[in-house]
């Protein structure tokens, strides 16, 4: 089959345009979209310090490569950082492609780990706990990269997270009836002491990021984490990817239909407003960080 734009030979069906499309068109519709993202959300702004947060996975690399590409020559800056949570035959792998990818982008790295930042490795601290790792990674990963990217001067926090990372957050916090953390997930709602975060990978489906890694040459070949199996996420996006495949397009429907409901909700609930954790100062819901309060810490 043909490029529906050139001669080329076509190497996917574009889930935006529905258009075959060969390998240059495809990685030119992708950046063109993420550059529209980036547009309309207006997340970037002249004189920004942009802070990508690079785990070395396919999602954030993609993130780092495209973002350096559409930005280049812009009244911008770049840079990367990288938490190693400590987890033992999977993050070795992924570090060291995050560390090869930021230096063949001539991208500065600054690591992180939680060893320094919490005083232990997540395989230790999740031993033994009745929550998922996940959930200490999640959140103490969140909190390790806001401090970061705030000590580093960044003015903006971008992620790679993808259209079926934002369906399943959203069919998460549905499931959970977490409706404060459900408005979080809008982009830009800046609150002191949090890095404004940006999600230009947002409507790009995971499959459509993949291919675009592939095509790129920076796909990194990463094992999977050995704790992904045991989250909530886990089986939300088994049960999203069965529906995706049943009835296409349920996953933008399912975030479209979220942003339908930011933008009618004009009595949408306050978001709680932020105080500073009593043990390690961040910005936290009432006296005690997420992170201090998986951790125990008391004092
Ligand atoms: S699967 Fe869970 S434990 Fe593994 S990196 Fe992701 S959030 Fe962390
Ligand atoms: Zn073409
Ligand atoms: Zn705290």
């Amino acid at each position: 089959m043909r490029c529906s734009i050139c001669e080329d030979a076509a190497v996917a069906r574009s889930s935006r345009s529905r258009k075959l499309l060969c390998s240059s068109h495809f990685m030119e519709a992708f950046e063109d979209q993420v550059a529209e993202t980036l547009k309309a959300g207006r997340m970037i702004e002249d004189g920004d310090r942009i802070a990508v947060a690079l785990s070395g996975g396919k999602d954030s690399t993609v993130l780092l490569y495209v973002l350096k590409k559409i930005l280049a020559g812009e009244a911008v800056e770049l840079f990367a950082i990288t938490i190693d949570e400590g987890i033992k035959g999977y993050r070795e792998d992924t570090i060291g492609y995050a560390r090869r990818i930021s230096e063949d982008l001539c991208v500065e790295l600054k690591m992180i780990s939680f060893r320094d930042e919490f005083g232990s490795d997540l395989d230790r601290i999740a031993k033994g706990r009745d929550q998922a790792p996940c959930t200490f990674c999640g959140v103490l990963r969140k909190s390790a990269l806001n401090r970061a990217a705030r000590d580093l001067g960044a003015t903006k926090l971008a992620t790679g997270h993808n259209l079926d990372d934002e369906a399943q957050s959203v069919m998460m916090n549905y499931l959970k009836g977490d409706i404060e953390r459900l408005f979080r997930l809008s982009p830009r709602r800046p609150r002191p002491g949090l890095v404004p975060r940006i999600k230009p990978l947002r409507h790009i489906a995971e499959k459509e990021v993949a291919l675009y890694g592939i095509l790129a040459g920076v796909y990194p070949e990463a094992p999977e984490c050995p704790y992904a199996h045991s989250s909530l996420r886990f089986e939300i996006r088994r049960m999203m990817n069965g529906l995706e495949r049943d009835h296409p397009g349920t996953k933008g429907s399912v975030l479209r239909g979220f942003e339908k409901i930011l933008s009618s909700a004009e009595d949408r609930p306050a978001v709680t407003p932020l105080s500073c954790c009593r043990i390690c100062g961040e910005p936290s819901v009432g006296d005690l960080c997420k992170a201090c309060h998986l951790l125990g810490r008391s004092r």
